[in-house]
């Protein structure tokens, strides 16, 4: 089978390192529960210029390669790999952040994992071709069974591979979000994906 999973609050706990930072440079105290918004400048009440730095400051490479592994995450997927599945990591980071998102992943035992920057969220102006960038065109021709996401705004994507069982991964900013179809589930943890994958 063909995996998609996301990076960021699915392999590693990004919006809670997100939480500290804000707090480090804004003085912004918001618990990682708060976090209602995908949109970090509106969980952080951020002005423009703050959520900018939040996300350079988010995206440095010792920053990057410091998150958090959301438990469970690299035993499943190295699990996947050793069944002969193959995963590719698709994250909506921008291409800047590649090499250190290689490294986090070959430092976490996932070197037999893909990893492509894909232009979800419209962010990324250093956009270029490239073997490691997708395009949304480029990311329509891939095939996927089953994808791991946690954003809100990414699943409508998910929508143009037909079939595809979509584990999403519960967070505060994905609560109050209706999925698309009943190939929708929320899992709580990776125990929850693992066990739901085996039956597919
Ligand atoms: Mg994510």
């Amino acid at each position: 089978m063909n995996f998609y999973v996301d990076f960021d609050d699915c392999l590693c706990e990004t919006a809670k390192a997100f939480t500290m930072i804000a707090g480090r440079l804004f003085g912004k105290n918001v618990p990682y529960e708060d976090v209602r918004f995908f949109d970090l400048q509106k969980s952080f009440s951020l002005s423009d210029e703050e959520y900018i730095q939040l996300m350079e400051e988010g995206h440095r490479p010792e920053v990057l390669l410091s998150y958090e592994e959301t438990p469970g995450a690299c035993d499943t997927i190295r699990d996947w790999l050793c069944k002969g599945h193959e995963v590719n990591v698709i994250t909506g980071r921008p291409y800047s952040a590649y090499d250190a998102s290689r490294k986090w992943l070959d430092e976490h035992g996932l070197s037999g994992v893909k990893l492509f920057c894909l232009n979800k969220y419209g962010r990324d102006s250093f956009y270029q071709a490239g073997e490691h960038n997708l395009e949304l065109e480029d990311f329509y021709r891939m095939h996927f069974d089953i994808a791991v996401e946690d954003s809100p705004m990414a699943l409508p994507y998910l929508e143009h591979f037909p079939g595809v069982k979509v584990m999403v991964v519960d967070r505060p900013w994905n609560r109050g979000c209706d999925f698309p179809s009943s190939n929708y589930i929320r899992c709580m943890d990776w125990d929850v994906i693992r066990e739901c994958v085996r039956y597919i």
